[in-house]
């Protein structure tokens, strides 16, 4: 039977503490017990149901730990203060010095710098590959890898990751198959397809309200307890814990995920049909001209499409910035770094997202000065803006 992600959120039931239709807020860091063994006892792992302090655990953290989890068909789940404060323990909980990790070489700039410039100081070295072809993956690995990591689409280039393909590579040389899945959140479910851990940065469309930082590791419930051990749990010890208002907050923004991803990818094909009619360089996995658009279709939840970004190249750094410039100036959306949220955001990721890859690296990926990564918003009348767009792009002699 088809995995259906939403309906996994919509099955879970909450009741407040006074039969409130939300869970109730713990609105504190430490708790109090009646008897000094149970204290001892929740310390040790032994108590359940029972809380002891809020890096540790707390009912607001776990609801939404929870909700993601069944959104990703994972045992279970733990949320963390950002995005890269879900990826940095899990990389520091799974590798030791000595150790290798193969990356794809796309990948969100924060990702990239950690493993390029961060975790070489502690010998774990990454080698970066082009995930799409898998022949160059196995050769990657070495005696000391553990761990495959990309994202399902990545940041900025949009290619998509053959999560299958890779989930077997994994298996045969025994090592973790890592997805970051923030740009397809609904669209695609990793751990379906074979993914042993699925990271989120909830700051993008899960929140979708670009209000708070936050982050999520889907995974067995063995290796959510490694990383919350209290002696060598990396989340635990590393400290990057959501803080409790938060987890409440994004908990009930999840509930429409499913219709803002649905009218997301919806404005993004419609933009990227469009934009590709009018000859500019698009690339969006929806479109027959993606490489991988075959294979994103063998991997979709049908009912979420393509997802909300999408890059055209207009040629120039100059360009792009002119171009964004003149439609922040008329309100298509705003010149700004992230994702997810109801307007339009553009930004140029040679110089802002991805800024962290050395300028030669980015040009042996793809990486072009005049790329525009666009997250596509919640427009009601996507073919006004798209006139506007277009409007915008006659008056710059980006198109006639
Ligand atoms: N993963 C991807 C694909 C991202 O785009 C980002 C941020 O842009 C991150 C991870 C990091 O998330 P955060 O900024 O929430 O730490």
């Amino acid at each position: 039977m088809a995995f259906k992600p939403a309906n996994n959120i919509q099955d879970l039931q909450y009741f407040g503490e006074f039969g409130g239709v939300n869970p109730s807020i713990s609105d504190s860091s430490t708790y109090t017990f009646l008897s000094a063994k149970t204290m001892f006892d929740t310390f040790e792992g032994n108590a359940d149901g029972c809380y002891l302090y809020s890096r540790h655990s707390s009912p607001s953290n776990l609801y939404l730990g929870e909700a993601l989890a069944a959104m990703e068909g994972t045992e279970t789940a733990n949320v963390s203060a950002s995005g890269m404060g879900a990826i940095t323990p899990v990389i520091m909980q799974l590798c030791s010095a000595g150790d290798h990790i193969v990356s794809s070489r796309t990948i969100y700039g924060g990702t990239y710098a950690f493993f390029k410039n961060f975790t070489p100081k502690f010998n774990i070295n990454t080698s970066f590959v082009d995930i799409t072809k898998l022949d160059l993956v196995e050769a990657a690995i070495t005696k000391n890898t553990k761990i495959i990591y990309c994202e399902s689409v990545s940041n900025p280039l949009l290619e998509v990751a053959d999560i299958n393909g890779l989930a077997k590579i994994a298996k045969k040389h025994g090592l973790k198959l890592v997805v970051d899945n923030t740009f397809s959140p609904l669209s695609i479910s990793p751990a379906t397809l074979g993914a042993d851990i699925v990271i989120h940065s909830l700051t993008k469309f899960i929140n979708g309200s670009s209000d708070t930082v936050g982050g999520v590791v889907c995974g067995t419930q063995e290796f959510i307890n490694d990383l919350r051990n209290v002696n060598d749990g990396a989340s635990m010890l590393l400290g990057s814990t959501m803080d409790s208002l938060r987890a409440a907050s994004i908990l009930k923004n999840l509930r429409t995920l499913h219709i803002r991803m649905q009218q997301h990818s919806k404005n993004g094909l419609y933009l990227a049909e469009k934009f590709e009619a009018d000859g500019l360089k698009t690339v969006y996995p929806g479109l027959k001209s993606h490489p991988s658009h075959e294979l994103f279709k063998t991997m979709m939840n049908k009912d979420y499409g393509f997802g909300g970004m999408l890059t055209i190249d207009v040629g120039s750094i100059e360009k792009a910035n002119e171009l964004m410039e003149l439609m922040q100036n008329n309100n298509l959306g705003y010149l700004a770094v992230s994702l997810g949220f109801y307007k339009t955001l553009f930004s140029a990721p040679g110089s802002s997202t991805s800024s962290e890859i050395p300028e030669e690296e980015q040009k042996e990926m793809g990486l072009s000065d005049g790329l525009i990564r666009f997250s596509i918003g919640l427009d009601a009348d996507i073919e006004r803006t798209y006139q506007m767009m277009h409007e915008c792009m006659v008056k710059l002699n980006i198109l006639n």
